[in-house]
């Protein structure tokens, strides 16, 4: 007799759960009747789990593309003199393109787990390539493919390379998870490497044309809703090679030096990565799913390429930490260019927001909506760090520069503060407006704009006071020395 009573208290209250839901939420049917089936199971079967509505699977796809190593100004539709992307140019037009959008790190997994998770890294936990701790996103730490997955979308991921790969915890909530490095040689430079130890560029990585082969594939056979993250790695370094024509298109003859000859490779990279990303949008209008995805096209960083004194990445100037975003939303504007700064931890909100999905309860980004439809909002400030002393992979950038041991970046739209916190007085300060490529330090001369923006840094509290984790994962660290990943 309990029982059954237990059993109708149970069904009351799922129907009152589902009254609640049908004022909340009219669109959802399948919802709904998902909702009804739960009441009237847990009615037959007086069940004492509670009855919970099934969520609502989410109103569009979702398709983000992660461009590593992608400079903005290197891209024509941030203004550079050479053709290198016509595909985002187009989408540009067609959708939203921010021109201050800033990294949280210049640093593969720091960045890409700051992109999917909307948390700064101290709030995700991934904050170096490699040590005994802190490289690896924790599975606790929601991301967009584990809430979408939750809610009923089919989720993939078609890597290129070994950072962004299940070492780090990318995987999480991706029901096919396709990291790359399955060892195809076909199209890829297969370099030997030669130095402390030899290893091969193709067992870590892969071009982009293979992994966009990859994800068209899965398109065709994939229904609705999905959420699908493909990543390029091509302007990562010398390694993959675009086919000849392309590279005979930016490439200038042997006689213009080393340094020209890479930083044309580098054009060349970066076009036939864009000539990828026009195969999946024709993929997508063809199957007439263009106009019902959020398409996400971003950079985890930049590339030094002498700026600065420096070639690579890892540190915190304009040209590593201001990257390319794009977006394209379904029924949202075509052809706005947004001046505003703003972070890749509010691409998350923005997502989700416009799928009519539920934030995670902690969050660093705030959505981009606002500024989308042309609201004036309260202005961002946008944090960046590199934690170079703190990490394993990183000892031939620490020799090459030691005051770069420990860099917090926090910066406005208009100032931008590099702060050193072995050794302030080293730190640097710029005035973006009137000095864009940051060449003249004002941090001795502006002790006020300083202190502001040092104040602001230490309310997120980033500061690293130790090594993460004592000595070394060992098995962590002969894999890594496997794939040629050990900077030491
Ligand atoms: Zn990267």
């Amino acid at each position: 007799m309990h029982r059954v009573d237990w059993g109708e208290r149970a069904v009351e209250t799922g129907l009152r759960m589902l009254r609640c839901e049908l004022r909340a939420c009219p669109r959802s049917q399948s919802a709904l009747l998902a909702a009804s089936l739960l009441v009237i199971a847990v009615g037959e079967n007086g069940c004492s789990r509670r009855a919970e509505p099934a969520p609502s699977p989410p109103r569009h796809n979702v398709l983000v593309i992660t461009y590593d190593t992608t400079r903005a100004d290197r891209l024509s539709c941030y203004g550079y003199d050479k053709r290198t992307s016509p595909n985002l140019d187009a989408l540009a037009d067609d959708g939203i393109r921010f021109d201050t959008a800033i990294s949280q790190a210049a640093l593969t997994p720091v960045s890409h787990a700051s992109i999917f998770s909307g948390l700064l890294p101290q709030h995700h936990g991934v904050r170096v390539m490699y040590a005994a701790e802190g490289y690896r996103l924790p599975r606790e730490v929601p991301t967009l493919a584990t809430i979408l997955a939750a809610q009923g979308s089919k989720t993939a991921a078609f890597l290129s390379a070994f950072p962004v790969s299940e070492f780090f915890g990318f995987d999480a909530g991706f029901d096919e998870f396709d990291n790359g490095l399955d060892g195809r040689p076909e199209g890829v430079l297969t370099e030997r490497k030669t130095g402390a130890w030899d290893w091969e560029s193709s067992a870590s990585q892969r071009r982009s044309d293979q992994t966009t082969d990859r994800a068209l594939e899965w398109l065709g056979e994939t229904k609705e809703p999905f959420c699908l993250w493909v990543h390029y790695w091509d302007p990562h370094d010398a390694s993959l090679r675009p086919p000849r024509e392309v590279n005979q298109r930016f490439l200038p003859p042997p006689s213009a030096g080393h340094w020209a000859r890479y930083s044309g490779l580098y054009d060349a990279e970066v076009f036939y990565v864009d000539q990828q990303l026009g195969r999946l949008l024709d993929a997508l209008k063809n199957q007439e799913r263009y106009d019902s995805t959020v398409i996400v096209v971003v950079a985890d960083h930049g590339q030094g390429l002498g700026d600065h004194d420096h070639w690579y990445h890892r540190i915190l100037y304009q040209e590593q930490i201001r990257v390319p975003l794009v977006m394209r939303l379904p029924g949202g504007p075509k052809g706005r260019v947004i001046p505003e700064l703003v972070r890749t931890i509010d691409i998350l909100p923005t997502i989700l927001e416009a799928l009519e999905v539920n934030p995670p309860e902690r969050s660093d980004g705030r959505s981009l909506r606002g500024l989308v439809e042309g609201r004036t909002e309260p202005s961002r400030t946008a944090y960046a760090e590199a934690l170079v002393l703190y990490d394993l992979n990183a000892r031939d950038l620490l020799q090459q520069r030691p005051d770069d041991e420990l860099l917090h970046c926090m910066m406005d739209k208009s100032w931008k503060l590099i702060y050193r916190p072995l050794h302030p007085e080293k730190s640097e300060l710029y005035h973006l407006d009137n000095d864009p490529r940051e060449t003249n330090n004002l941090f001795a001369q502006e002790p006020e704009q300083a202190a502001r923006l040092l104040a602001e840094l230490e309310q997120l509290d980033p500061f690293v006071a130790g090594p993460f984790g004592a000595g070394t994962d060992q098995e962590a660290l002969d894999h890594l020395r496997s794939l040629g990943y050990t900077g030491d």
